[in-house]
């Protein structure tokens, strides 16, 4: 028998202790002296500004990471998972609504336990450091919106799953894994026109120096751009951004307001470049392809671990559930999930470098990226000195040194 009692805080609490292990050494890696390289895009008041943005940063964080986990451990062991499971059973709502309800309010109550804190780090932090532009009411149609989408989309979905393992006997994980699969190519499909305009306006770049630039390099590298767009970012924060969407014939890039109306024409060829990278190195089927692999690894997991009185018994729950099950896997799988993110952030790190050998070589230079990226890390207060272990946990992007080495490799 599997002691999941023992297990499951043992491991929650040792991934807690190394992400502060990697916070405090972050902290200790920050560097005095601005790097030799920089001195054209900071000054030591900038500087300064940077480091202290760190600092505050990661301090902020371990509030609610800290009370994230405190909150779990009270709920877990004032046997507040049997409580919500006998609140829920009394609704009288049949197998597959009882699932939804427990799962629904324990996703809603960690959102407004987050409310505070995503506030905190907008109005306050966000705010002292000049990046925000951020209106409450912004915030809380955001909130609202995540929500309205979670019970839309996440709801079918989450009752598909009940519904498999109530009725699909032991190969419930692989039907799970088909529609979880499908639904992740619909969503990727059509997040672009359907969801990610709910969040922010897409406009078409106008004719110009900018869009004529940048379809003229498509066509170089006979990349067929369907479409080229400014977002509004400039509605949440003066940081910048861009990205690739789509497959097929409806791919786009798009470009944050706050990226365009800093950058130079040939830096913003620069970064879409990188963009197109990620697109013609298959970063983008790749990244789909693990993510399915990962999905049917998951589902099968948590097959295997349903039948498990004792993981139940571990978190006081009578009566054993789907429902109730999912949940307790998802804190079984924590540190499994931690291992993972290391893999799928060294992936995501190589492929940067790749999206960039790919900009240099079809821009004819490196000092274009180098030059669009210097200023994009100036502007967002960027910590060029990250501790390598805070980099394998939270960085999706090679810290920026390393960047600019390899696009001046020879
Ligand atoms: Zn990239």
């Amino acid at each position: 028998m599997i002691p999941f009692a023992v297990l499951i805080p043992v491991a929650l609490v040792l991934e807690y202790a190394l992400h502060l292990v990697a916070d405090l050494l972050n902290l200790r890696a920050i560097r005095a002296d601005l790097p030799a390289e920089f001195h054209d895009v900071y000054d030591a008041e900038r500087y300064r500004k940077s480091q202290e943005y760190t600092r505050t940063k990661t301090r902020f964080g371990l509030v609610p990471t800290t009370f994230h986990l405190v909150t779990l451990f009270v709920f877990w062991y004032a046997h507040g998972f049997q409580w919500l499971d006998e609140v829920v059973r009394g609704f009288g709502f049949g197998a597959i609504g009882t699932g939804l309800a427990f799962i629904g309010l324990l996703g809603l109550a960690h959102m407004v336990l987050s409310i505070p804190f995503s506030w905190y780090g907008t109005f306050v932090i966000e705010e002292r450091f000049g990046f925000n532009k951020t209106t409450p009411k912004t915030l809380w149609m955001d909130a609202l919106k995540g929500m309205v989408l979670a019970v839309v989309l996440g709801g079918p979905l989450l009752a598909a799953i009940l519904w498999f393992f109530a009725a699909a006997g032991p190969l419930a994980w692989l039907w799970c894994w088909l529609v979880v699969t499908a639904f992740m190519v619909v969503i990727q499909f059509v997040a672009p026109t359907w969801i990610m305009p709910l969040f922010n306006k897409f406009e078409p770049i106008e004719e110009g120096e900018l869009r004529g630039a940048v379809l003229e390099y498509a066509k170089q590298v006979s990349f067929p751009l369907e479409g080229l767009f400014v977002i509004d970012g400039s509605r949440r924060s003066t940081k910048a951004n861009a990205f690739f969407t789509g497959f097929g014939k409806r791919k786009r890039v798009a470009l944050f307001d706050t990226l365009i109306e800093k950058q130079s024409t040939e830096e913003l060829v620069a970064i879409v470049a990188h963009e197109i990278g990620h697109y013609k190195r298959g970063h983008i089927t790749k990244g789909m392809v693990i993510g399915i692999l990962q999905t049917g690894v998951v589902f099968f997991l948590l097959s295997l671990v349903l039948r498990e009185q004792a993981l139940f018994d571990a978190f006081f729950l009578a009566q054993p559930s789907t429902y109730a099950g999912l949940i307790l896997f998802s804190l079984l799988f924590a540190p499994i999930d931690l291992v993972l993110s290391f893999c799928v952030q060294a992936f995501s790190r190589k492929n940067e470098f790749e999206a960039d050998a790919f900009a240099r070589s079809t821009t004819g230079s490196g000092e274009r990226l180098v030059s669009a990226l210097k200023h994009l890390a100036a502007d967002s207060l960027q910590n060029l000195t990250p501790h390598p272990l805070y980099v394998k946990l939270h960085y999706s992007h090679p810290p920026l040194m390393q960047r600019i080495a390899a696009l001046r490799a020879d």
